[in-house]
């Protein structure tokens, strides 16, 4: 199990920024997805064992962050969001220092600094001061000082942020790996779906604190009671009769569009359309998208 929290609560003074969270997450990748102000960055800093914890348990990799925190500290890597703030060294010698704040000794730190900036592809800026790197090096840099400890859980607070569309792809690219061949764990803060999408097995909505679903998304939109179907035959008379039956459809008169099933409706469904000889040439359950779960999860709020 990569975390467990039991009603976890957390308040800047009277502001509250986490309401009684409970969650279980696998291990795997997992985003963490809500808009402004839903509590992402209080949890992360609270897994970092940077906040401490008022109200609730939380157990990561099993550990009680309460109390485990500096042995759990060994174990996470953070790639933070926002700028690097010591631009005047070498990328090799950054990385490296960030390996001794971990617990490395010096050795082990510049030769894990030399590999993993070799892995996300600095290797041949790796002497290059920080200062004349890009944006996206940037990035690439964070996740290498992340990695220099090799951690068991990668926390990203926006990784893609500001880079463009190649740099972007490459960098999900390296997640996705990192998760699938390197058995690490991830837990991606962002805003934007389409990282999440790519990158993790599921995503845990919050927002003003509070949870509002956690959802596989291999499994999402399972529950849409919404078909495409396209049909053959005397289409307009059938949208009648369908509608005399107590049936929601939304067809145009050359037979497509979508039609609303509940479970079992199906067969009732195809029945009508055999006794008035019209020919269902596609039924298929649609989706709902990530965008549409989310919206539905964090209006449920409002
Ligand atoms: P997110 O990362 O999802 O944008 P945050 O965890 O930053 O959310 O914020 C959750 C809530 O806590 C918000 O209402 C925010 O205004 C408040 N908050 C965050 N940090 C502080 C702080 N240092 N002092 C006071 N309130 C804060």
């Amino acid at each position: 199990m990569l975390l467990e929290a039991h009603s976890l609560s957390f308040s800047y003074g009277n502001t509250p920024a986490l309401s009684d969270l409970t969650v279980s997450l696998p291990n795997g990748a997992t985003g963490l997805l809500g808009p402004n102000g839903a509590g992402k960055t209080t949890f992360v800093r609270i897994i970092m064992g940077l906040l401490r914890i008022p109200k609730g348990k939380l157990r990561v990799h099993g550990r009680e962050v309460a109390t485990e925190s500096k042995a759990l500290k060994a174990v996470i890597g953070l790639v933070p969001e926002g700028e690097i703030l010591v631009p005047d060294i070498t990328a090799v010698q950054y990385t490296a220092y960030a390996g001794r704040i971990s617990g490395l000794s010096s050795t082990e730190a510049m030769d894990r600094a030399h590999m993993v900036l070799h892995y996300v592809g600095l290797g041949g800026d790796r002497y290059r001061k920080i200062d004349g790197y890009s944006k996206g090096m940037r990035q690439r840099l964070k996740l290498a000082q992340a990695l220099v400890h090799d951690p068991k859980l990668l926390i990203l607070d926006e990784p893609t942020d500001g880079m463009d569309p190649k740099a972007r792809d490459e960098m999900l690219d390296l997640l996705k790996e990192l998760g699938n061949d390197h058995g690490k764990d991830l837990l991606l803060c962002t805003h934007l779906l389409d990282d999440v999408r790519r990158v993790c097995r599921r995503v845990l909505v919050l927002s003003q604190g509070r949870k509002m679903g956690l959802v596989d998304i291999e499994m999402q939109g399972k529950d849409t009671d919404l078909y495409a179907v396209t049909m053959r035959g005397p289409i307009p008379p059938f949208i009648d009769f369908l509608e005399s039956h107590g049936f929601k459809v939304d067809v145009d008169t050359d037979g497509e569009g979508q039609i609303a099933l509940s479970r079992g409706a199906a067969d009732q469904f195809i029945q009508h359309a055999v006794s008035q000889s019209v020919q269902i040439r596609r039924l298929v359950p649609l989706r709902e998208s990530l965008e549409e779960v989310f919206t539905r999860l964090v209006s449920k709020d409002t």
